[in-house]
C-alpha cells in the first residue's frame, strides 16, 4: 500500500502539503466523506489479541490436581472392574469442567463488557463543527483536537500546537514528555526527533494542539508494533489470590492424609482394598475445596457487573476489594458533588450588578438590574463581558429538540449562552474574531488568555480566571459607559466573597487592547497590564442524589471530604448543602502548603473543605490521611491528578470529563462522574467482600464435615456412614447448586450501616475457625447419629446410609440460609424469602435427592433405599434443630459486637 510509506513523510511536510495530501481541510472532514473513508481503512482499532478458543478453554479444565486424582481414581475402580464406581467418578469429572467451562465463559464475557465501556472517545472538527466521537471512529484525513491527559487516538500531523509535550515511552522508551512544535523536520528524522507528529497510543503531558490524522489502526506506529496490547487482565484479587494458594495447599494437605489412610486401612484394619480406595477417592473430593476459586471468581464477576450496572467501572479488580474497606471519600466538587449544569446568573461590574435569567445553556434570556430589563446600549460594560465571555472559551453551543448542548466545558458553555444573551445574537456571537494565540486553562495557574484579531486588525487579549488570580493581573477596571477608572480592589473583594456566600462559582474577566503585530500571547503580556470587566457568578446545584449518598457514607462510618479548585466561601456554602460533617472550617492550598506533615496530618482529620486546591496538594492529603491509618478513596479528572489517583488507595477517575491520564491512574471510573456511584460502589465493595467470606465459610466447614465423616469411619474401622459413590454424588449435586448461590447474594441490608471493615483484616479470622469447627462438628454428630439411629432401630446398612447421606444434604441447605444473615438474624421474613436463585438451587437438589432416595434405576447404581416418611421429617427436624443451634450461638457472638446500650 503506498499510503503506509506516505505516512512516514508527514513530519517533513508542511501543514499545508500534509492537508493536500490527505485530500482534506483544516475545517475537517465533511460526514460523507467520513464514511467513505471508514468503508476503506476500517475502524481505528489496534487488531485484537488472539483469544483462546472454546476448545482449548475446555481443555484447560481438565488441568486441575483433583481431576487428575480423579482421573487416576476411574483408571484404578475400571482396573478393579468396579464400572458403577468409574461411571460415577467420570461424570464428576465432566460436571466440575462443563462447570468450570461456563462459569470461566461468563466472567470472561464480563470483563470484556466492562472494557468496552471504557473506549476512549476524541474529539474531532468535522464540517468545521467540533463533536466527541468514539477513537474508533477516526479516519485519515480527521482534524482532532487533543488537551493534556489525552491518549493520542491515532497517528497526527500537528496543525496546531500551544505548549505541547507528548509522553512516548511507549514507542521510544524515552520518559520525560517531549515538545511537540510544528515545524517540518528531516525525511530521515528518528520516531522521537519528529515534533510535528503525535502518535497513537502516546499521552498528552500538557498544553493543547489539533492535527490531522495520517494514520489509524493497524497502519499507525504503534500498530506496527505488534503484541504491545495482548495485555489480559486476570480476574483474581489478593485476596481470591489467597484463597487459590490455600486451596493449592489444602489439597497437598489432604492427599497426605488420604495415602495416609489408604496405608492404615490397608496395613492396619485391613480392609478390602476396592473399598478403601472408593473411600479414600470419596475423601479427597469431599474435602479438597476444588470448586472454591472458581466460585470465588464468579462472585467477583458478579460484583463487577453489579457495579457497572450502577456507572462504576472497574479497571483493576483489586479495587472490589479495598472499595468495601474505604474510610475515607474525597471528592471533588464540580461535576461530583454539584451537577455541572452550570448557569450565569450574575454580573458584576464596577458600578452595578446584574441578574441573568434564562434556562439551561439556551443562548436567550434576560439581563436585568434592579428589576429592570437592560440593554448593553445603555449598559456598555454588558457587551464587554460577552466579548470575553465568547472568545475567551472554547466550548461551542449545540441546539438539539430537547434542548441546548454544550460540546467542552459546562462552566464555558454558560459563559457562551451568558454571551448570546447579551448580544442576541444566537449561540456564537462575534464570529468576525479570528484567535491568534491562546495561554490555555491549567488548574494550577486558574485562568484563561486569548488573543483576537478581527476583520480590521484590531487585536484584543481577553482573560478570564479565578478572581484573585485576574484581579492581580488588573491595571483598572471598566466603567459602566466603557470608559476605564483606577480599580477597587476592597469593592471587588467584598463582592467576591457575598457572591460565593451564595454558592455561586466566581470567576473575573479582563480585557485589553493591543497591538495590530501582536501575534504571540506571553504571560508578560497579561501581568499587571488589564483592564477588569467583572465578576461573573455562576450557579451549579448540589446533586440531590449526592447529598442522600454522602448521608448514606456518614451512616457507613465513611468521611467525606470536599476538594475544589474553588474559592473558599463557595465551597463552603455547597459543603453546607451537601451536608459534609464539618462545613464550617475550610482549609485553602495556600494553608496546605503553609503546614508541615505533622500539622497537615492533624487538620486533615476534623477539615472536611478544602478549598483553591492545586492536583499536587490532593497527593499531600491522600498522604496525610494514609498516614493516619485510613483508607483512602480520591476522585480526579485531570493530568495532574494522576499521581494522587494512583497514591490512593482507590483512585477514581470521572469517566465523563475525566483525563485519559486520569482514568489509566485509577481503579474506578465513573460512568457518569456522580458521587452517588461511588457510594454505590462502596456499598457493592462490602458485598463482594461480605459474598467471599460467606462462600469461604459455606464451603470450608461442609468439606469439613464430610471429610471427617469419612475419616472417624476408617480411623474407627466401622462401616462408612455415607458410602464413596455417595458422596460424590452430594458433591457433584450441591457443587452446581448451594456451591455457588452464595456468590449471586445481594448486599445484606445493614451493609452501609457498618464501619468500615478494618484494612488488615484477616480472612481466617478466629471466628470463621471457630465455625468451621463448630460445624463440622455438628455434621459430624449428626450424621454418625441418624446412622447409628437407624442401625439402633434395626434398619439394613443401605437404608441407615441413605438416611444419612440425606441428612448431610439437609445440613448443608440449612447451613446455607444460615451463612446468607451473617451480620443479621436469618429468622426475619426477608432473610427467608433469600432471592430466586437460592431457591431454585434448594428446589434443584430436593428433587435430586427424592431421585437418589426413590427411583429404582438410581437407587441400583447408588445403593439407595426409601426412607420411611416419618424417618424423613425426622431428618428435616435434626436440620432445623441444628439451625437454631448454630443460629443462637450466631446471636450470642453478635451481642457482643454491638456497643451496650
Ligand atoms: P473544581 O475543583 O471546582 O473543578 P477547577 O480546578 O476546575 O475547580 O477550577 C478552579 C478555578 O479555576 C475555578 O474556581 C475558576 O475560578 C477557574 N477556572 C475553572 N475553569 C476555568 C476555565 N475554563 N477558564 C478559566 N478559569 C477557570
Ligand atoms: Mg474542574
Amino acid at each position: 500500500m503506498t499510503e503506509t510509506r506516505a505516512q512516514t513523510v508527514y513530519h517533513a511536510a508542511t501543514r499545508e502539503e500534509a492537508l493536500a495530501a490527505l485530500e482534506t481541510t483544516a475545517k475537517g472532514l465533511t460526514e460523507e466523506e467520513v464514511a467513505a473513508r471508514r468503508e476503506r481503512y476500517g475502524p481505528n482499532a489496534l487488531p485484537e489479541p488472539p483469544k483462546r478458543s472454546a476448545f482449548v478453554r475446555f481443555i484447560l479444565q481438565f488441568h486441575n490436581v483433583l481431576i487428575y486424582v480423579l482421573l487416576f481414581a476411574a483408571a484404578v475402580t475400571a482396573a478393579l472392574a468396579h464400572w458403577i464406581d468409574t461411571g460415577v467418578i467420570l461424570a464428576v469429572v465432566i460436571v466440575n469442567a462443563v462447570i468450570g467451562f461456563i462459569q470461566e465463559g461468563k466472567a470472561e464475557e464480563a470483563m470484556a463488557a466492562i472494557r468496552g465501556m471504557l473506549a476512549p472517545r476524541s474529539a474531532v472538527l468535522r464540517d468545521g463543527q467540533r463533536s466527541s466521537v468514539d477513537a474508533a471512529e477516526l479516519v485519515p484525513g480527521d482534524v482532532v483536537l487533543v488537551e493534556a491527559g489525552d491518549r493520542v487516538p491515532a497517528d497526527l500531523r500537528l496543525l496546531e500546537a500551544r505548549g505541547l509535550k507528548a509522553e512516548e515511552a511507549i514507542l521510544t522508551g524515552e520518559s520525560v514528555p517531549v515538545d511537540k512544535t510544528l515545524g517540518a523536520v528531516a525525511e530521515d528524522a528518528s520516531l522521537g526527533d519528529r515534533a510535528p507528529m503525535m502518535f497513537s497510543g502516546t499521552l498528552v503531558a500538557a498544553g493543547t494542539g489539533r492535527g490531522v490524522v495520517v494514520a489509524t489502526g493497524g497502519e499507525t506506529e504503534i500498530g506496527r508494533i505488534s503484541g504491545m496490547l495482548s495485555e489480559v487482565q486476570t480476574l483474581t484479587t489478593p485476596l481470591v489470590h489467597q484463597m487459590d494458594i490455600f486451596a493449592k495447599w489444602l489439597t497437598v494437605f489432604i492427599l497426605i492424609i488420604a495415602s495416609g489412610l489408604l496405608g492404615w486401612g490397608y496395613f492396619i484394619t485391613h480392609m478390602e482394598f476396592g473399598e478403601l480406595f472408593m473411600a479414600v477417592v470419596g475423601l479427597s473430593v469431599a474435602a479438597i475445596p476444588e470448586g472454591l476459586p472458581a466460585v470465588l471468581t464468579i462472585t467477583l464477576a458478579v460484583g463487577v457487573q453489579a457495579m457497572a450496572r450502577r456507572n462504576a467501572i472497574v479497571r483493576r479488580l483489586p479495587a472490589i476489594e479495598t472499595l468495601g474497606s474505604v474510610s475515607v471519600i474525597c471528592s471533588d466538587k464540580t461535576g461530583t458533588l454539584t451537577r455541572n449544569e452550570m448557569m450565569v446568573a450574575s454580573l458584576a461590574a464596577a458600578e452595578h450588578l446584574y441578574s441573568v435569567g434564562g434556562n439551561g445553556y439556551a443562548p436567550e434570556g434576560a439581563v436585568r438590574w434592579r428589576e429592570a430589563d437592560v440593554h448593553p446600549d445603555e449598559h456598555a460594560v454588558l457587551m464587554e463581558f460577552a466579548r470575553a465571555a465568547a472568545l475567551c472559551n472554547d466550548s461551542s453551543l449545540r441546539g438539539h429538540e430537547t434542548g441546548w448542548r454544550v460540546e467542552g466545558d459546562p462552566m464555558e458553555g454558560a459563559l457562551m449562552a451568558l454571551a448570546g444573551k447579551i448580544t442576541r445574537d444566537g449561540p456564537e456571537p462575534f464570529r468576525g474574531w479570528a484567535r491568534t494565540d491562546a495561554i490555555p486553562f491549567d488548574a494550577a495557574h486558574r485562568y484563561m488568555a486569548t488573543l483576537h484579531h478581527d476583520h480590521d486588525g484590531a487585536a484584543c487579549i481577553h482573560v478570564k480566571g479565578a478572581p484573585e488570580v485576574v484581579l492581580g493581573m488588573c491595571a483598572n477596571q471598566r466603567a459602566t459607559d466603557g470608559g476605564t477608572e483606577p480599580l477597587d480592589g476592597d469593592h471587588w473583594h467584598e463582592m467576591i466573597e457575598d457572591l460565593a456566600a451564595e454558592g455561586q462559582r466566581v470567576i473575573a474577566v479582563a480585557a485589553r487592547k493591543v497591538a495590530q503585530e501582536h501575534l504571540v500571547l506571553n504571560v508578560e503580556d497579561i501581568a499587571g497590564e488589564l483592564t477588569l470587566i467583572g465578576l461573573v457568578g455562576l450557579i451549579d446545584p448540589p446533586r440531590e442524589e449526592a447529598i442522600e449518598a454522602v448521608a448514606e457514607c456518614h451512616a457507613a462510618g465513611i468521611r467525606v471530604k470536599m476538594i475544589t479548585g474553588d474559592h473558599a466561601a463557595t465551597a463552603r456554602a455547597i459543603a453546607a448543602r451537601i451536608g459534609l460533617q464539618n462545613s464550617e472550617s475550610v482549609l485553602t492550598g495556600a494553608d496546605i502548603e503553609a503546614m508541615d506533615v505533622g500539622d497537615l496530618a492533624e487538620a486533615v482529620l476534623t477539615t472536611d473543605v478544602f478549598a483553591r486546591t492545586s492536583p499536587e496538594h490532593k497527593l499531600r492529603l491522600v498522604e496525610a490521611l494514609q498516614a493516619r491509618g485510613l483508607t483512602v478513596a480520591m476522585t480526579g479528572d485531570g493530568v495532574n491528578d494522576a499521581p494522587a489517583l494512583k497514591r490512593a488507595d482507590a483512585g477514581i477517575a470521572m469517566g465523563l470529563k475525566g483525563s485519559e491520564a486520569a482514568k489509566e491512574a485509577a481503579e474506578l471510573v465513573l460512568a457518569d462522574d456522580n458521587f452517588a456511584s461511588i457510594a454505590a460502589a462502596v456499598r457493592e465493595g462490602r458485598t463482594v467482600y461480605d459474598n467471599i467470606k460467606k462462600v469461604i465459610s459455606w464451603t470450608l466447614p461442609t468439606n469439613a464435615g464430610e471429610a471427617m465423616t469419612i475419616i472417624v469411619a476408617l480411623f474407627a474401622g466401622m462401616a462408612l456412614p455415607i458410602t464413596a459413590v455417595q458422596i460424590l454424588w452430594v458433591n457433584l449435586i450441591t457443587a452446581v447448586t448451594l456451591g455457588i448461590a452464595l456468590a449471586f447474594e445481594p448486599s445484606e441490608k445493614g451493609t452501609m450501616r457498618r464501619p468500615p471493615r478494618p484494612r488488615d483484616e484477616p480472612l481466617l479470622t478466629s471466628e470463621l475457625v471457630w465455625h468451621i469447627v463448630l460445624v463440622s462438628t455438628l455434621f459430624l454428630g449428626a450424621v454418625f447419629g441418624v446412622y447409628a439411629y437407624a442401625v439402633d432401630k434395626g434398619y439394613d446398612q443401605a437404608l441407615a446410609q441413605t438416611m444419612a447421606m440425606n441428612m448431610l444434604v439437609v445440613l448443608e441447605m440449612f447451613h446455607l440460609f444460615f451463612i446468607r444473615n451473617i451480620y443479621a438474624t436469618s429468622l426475619t421474613w426477608a432473610a427467608v424469602r433469600a432471592t430466586r436463585f437460592v431457591w431454585a438451587c434448594v428446589v434443584i437438589v430436593v428433587v435430586a435427592q427424592f431421585a437418589i432416595t426413590y427411583l429404582p434405576p438410581l437407587q441400583a447404581i447408588f445403593g439407595t433405599r426409601p426412607v420411611p416418611l416419618i424417618d424423613g421429617l425426622m431428618i428435616v427436624g435434626i436440620g432445623a434443630v441444628f439451625f437454631a443451634l448454630i443460629e443462637t450461638e450466631k446471636q450470642m457472638r453478635l451481642t457482643f459486637r454491638r456497643p451496650a446500650a
